[in-house]
């Protein structure tokens, strides 16, 4: 007898549903895009216990009559595909009919639809995969889909699912993208008979965010003005230089209105963010891309959640263009924002100043003033606090603006320079200055880090940096491999000052090194250098490649964290800095500058309701 069967339709559905429909918050996906596929101006989800026990979508969108809405639960039934040439240029977020099959046949499933136009709609029940009842419907125009008790006929997945707060943080994960996605459409989030999330439809972009991620983390983000390049078009906002995330959750990506993740477009944010970055930390984006539907493949995940570029460089370049203009354009200090929880400001202790300046200087401001001022001195306050303390320096410190030079062409360079007026430097490291709006921190180590950073990065794109010969040439062995790597990147690496020269198979001759070089072990440093040139492929890298060695290496060149600088000294810096590409943060991503609003501070000292 032959051994092979064709699959029963329930049983194909269920092998199906195991790459559809991994978790509760993948049937909430499918759900919610085929409800904005049907057109629905108003999406409710609703969850029980994470979506164990019940999730339910309701919209307004177009309903279906009875013959489609039994369709819908067969396999490969769709109404959104009819060719392969349809198949080239999906503009619908379904198309592979499979959803409420899978969905349907690991569950007790609920339909109910009615068209606008029809007096009466259909109901259909399902059973682990097996039609129990249709009905007429009488409820509103639009789709109803529940489902109950997930799982509950496949003990091995309902296994897998962890617990009810971990899969309803992925329910809520899953509902912030779609919403940030649409904000023309309203959308409504309860929990366990509580509303979480109402978001009225609204086409201001940033007003959905704010109503997802709240006023905090909103007012410090900067927009992507839309722009189109190569056929791309990218917009959104992004998080400011000194904010960042330790992991992707709110990286969040779009492609034609779709939350998608690429690695083209990873890269493209780590290239565009990329100093102002720090390692191992992850951007805060909303981005999102459109092009041609054409232009890239969405049937490569069962879950439609990667895409595959026709031209995968394109979308990194303009990506990571978008990024980097967005970035140099913003005018905003990073905020010293007092934490809203209590748990990031244990996270923040004093004795950890880069921890505490990324979220709040108040346990710096606490540690620093053991005094504490008598009420006879706190009467005599006067009205706004920060403008009145009295500079702690002998001499008068002039303004910052009082040293823009009246010629105009230098005047030009200095127009980004900031009014600050420098009080003094707190422990050997921050500067402190007044602000029109409020009060400035600078960290000048980080901030000569930038400032020589640029420095060397300039000298690098003008012909290289400054290189020393070698008293006695070192030989450098490699595999076969990196001598073909080394082969093809020498005169990219003859600009960082490393000057090799093949000199028998797989050896090199290094004859210069760059003089910022400070090591003592150079072979072990040009081992280094492979390994970043592996990591790196297009033309563009061979700078990058040489920006990433500055950057590592510039700190040994900066001043020291408590090397103590004069006042002209500090002038120059700060004036230095302003005239970086990116003056907010160090090379590592390191905020370089703080500020603390008058109203922050205001509020501080109970002058205004918190
Ligand atoms: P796909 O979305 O890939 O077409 P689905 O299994 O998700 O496959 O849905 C099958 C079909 O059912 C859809 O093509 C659509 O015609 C219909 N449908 C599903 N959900 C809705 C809804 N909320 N409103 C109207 N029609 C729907
Ligand atoms: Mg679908």
């Amino acid at each position: 007898m032959s051994k092979i069967r064709i699959l029963t339709d329930s049983l194909a559905s269920q092998v199906a549903a195991g790459e559809v429909v991994e978790r509760p918050a993948a049937v909430i996906r499918e759900l919610v895009e085929n409800s904005l596929d049907a057109g629905a101006r108003h999406v409710t989800v609703e969850v029980q216990r994470g979506g164990t026990a019940l999730i339910r979508v309701t919209d307004d969108g177009c309903g279906m009559e009875r013959e489609d809405a039994l369709l819908c639960i067969e396999r490969h039934a769709t109404s959104k595909i009819r060719t392969k040439e349809d198949l080239a240029a999906i503009q619908t977020f379904g198309f592979r009919g499979e959803a409420l099959p899978s969905i349907a046949s690991v569950c007790r499933f609920r339909l109910a639809t009615r068209e606008s136009h029809a007096l009466s709609g259909t109901e259909v029940e399902i059973n682990g995969g097996k039609l129990s009842a249709v009905k007429d419907y009488g409820g509103n125009h639009g789709t109803v889909i529940e489902a109950r008790s997930l799982f509950y006929n496949v003990p091995a997945r309902r296994k897998f699912l962890r617990t009810e707060a971990t899969e309803y943080a992925h329910i809520e994960q899953q509902f912030r993208m779609h919403a940030i996605a649409h904000p023309e459409a309203a959308f409504t989030l309860i929990r366990d008979g509580a509303v979480a999330f109402h978001l009225p439809a609204t086409s201001d972009l940033l007003a959905r965010i704010r109503g997802l991620v709240g006023e905090e983390l909103s007012s410090r983000l900067i927009e992507v003005k839309r722009q189109s390049h190569l056929g791309i078009d990218v917009w959104g906002f992004i998080g400011g230089p000194g904010l960042s995330r330790s992991s992707r959750q709110q990286q969040l990506t779009f492609l034609n209105g779709r939350p998608i993740e690429s690695p083209a477009i990873n890269y493209g944010l780590r290239e565009g963010f990329h100093t102002t970055l720090m390692k191992g930390q992850y951007p805060v984006t909303f981005l999102f891309l459109e092009m041609e539907p054409q232009a890239f493949d969405i049937n490569v995940h069962p879950a439609k959640k990667e895409v595959r570029f026709h031209d995968g460089f394109s979308v990194r370049d303009a990506v990571s263009r978008a990024i980097s203009q967005a970035l140099s354009s913003a005018s905003k200090l990073p905020v010293g924002h007092t934490p809203s929880s209590p748990r990031l400001a244990v996270q923040a202790p004093p004795q950890q100043p880069v921890l505490a300046l990324h979220s709040s200087p108040e346990p710096i401001a606490r540690a620093a003033s053991p005094y504490v001022p008598t009420p006879v001195l706190a009467a005599r306050m006067p009205e706004r606090v920060a403008a009145q303390i009295s500079p702690v320096l002998p001499a008068p410190a002039p303004s910052a603006e009082a040293q823009v030079a009246p010629e105009p062409e230098v005047q030009e360079a200095k127009l980004k320079m900031p009014s600050f007026r420098i009080i003094g430097v707190v422990h050997k490291l921050y500067v402190l200055m007044e602000s029109p709006e409020g009060l400035v921190l600078m960290d000048q180590h980080a901030a000569h880090e930038r400032v020589n950073f640029e420095k060397m990065r300039r000298a690098m794109e003008k012909g290289g940096v400054p290189s020393q010969r070698l008293l006695m040439p070192l030989m450098l062995q490699t595999s076969p491999r990196d001598a073909d790597l080394l082969k093809r990147n020498l005169e990219p690496l003859a600009r960082l000052g490393i000057e090799a020269e093949p000199f028998g198979p797989n050896t090199f001759k290094i004859e210069a090194l760059p003089t910022f070089l400070k090591t003592d072990d150079p072979l072990a440093w040009l081992d280094q250098v492979i390994e970043e040139l592996q990591s790196l492929s297009s033309k563009t890298s061979a700078l990058r490649l040489g920006e990433d060695m500055i950057a590592t290496t510039v700190c040994r060149h900066s001043v020291k964290a408590n090397d103590a600088l004069a006042m002209p000294e500090l002038m120059a810096l700060l004036e230095d800095l302003f005239d970086c590409e990116m003056p907010y943060c160090c090379p590592h991503g390191r905020p370089t500058l703080i500020q603390m609003s008058l109203n922050e501070l205001e509020k501080k000292f109970g002058r205004q309701a918190p």
